[in-house]
C-alpha cells in the first residue's frame, strides 16, 4: 500500500484540477528509505496554518525548491504560514539562547 502520507494530512488539501504542476524529479529527492510512491508531479497545495489558521497556498514551484533545492525531507510540509514560521524560529532561538545563558549562570555560580 503507498503510504504517501504527504497529501493524506488533514489539514493539506491538494489541488487536482490546478493546472500549475511541476514534473518531480524523484532522483534529487530526500525520501529517506522509501523510494517508493513518489508522486510524478507537484501540484498546488492548500493548506491551513496550524498557528493561526491562515488559509495558505504552496506552490508547486515552492514545493519543487523545498525538495530538491533545499533539501527538505520528502515527507515534511508546510505547516505553518510564513509569518507563523518567522515567529516559530524566533521562539525557538530565543529558547536556544536561554539554555545557553542558564548554563552560562549555572558555571558562573559553581566558579564561585
Ligand atoms: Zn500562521
Amino acid at each position: 500500500m503507498c503510504k504517501f502520507l504527504f497529501y493524506k494530512s488533514k489539514q493539506i488539501r491538494r489541488k487536482p484540477k490546478s493546472k500549475n504542476r511541476l514534473p518531480v524529479d524523484d532522483k534529487k529527492l530526500n525520501m529517506g528509505n522509501t523510494y517508493s510512491c513518489a508522486p510524478k508531479y507537484y501540484y498546488d497545495i492548500e493548506f491551513t496554518c496550524i498557528d493561526c489558521g491562515a488559509e495558505q497556498n504552496w506552490t508547486a514551484r515552492q514545493q519543487k525548491w523545498w525538495y530538491e533545492k533545499a533539501g527538505g525531507y520528502f515527507f515534511s510540509t508546510a505547516i505553518r504560514c510564513r509569518e507563523c514560521r518567522k515567529k516559530e524560529r524566533i521562539r525557538k532561538e530565543e529558547a536556544r539562547k536561554a539554555y545557553f545563558d542558564g548554563i552560562q549562570k549555572k558555571r558562573e555560580k559553581q566558579h564561585k
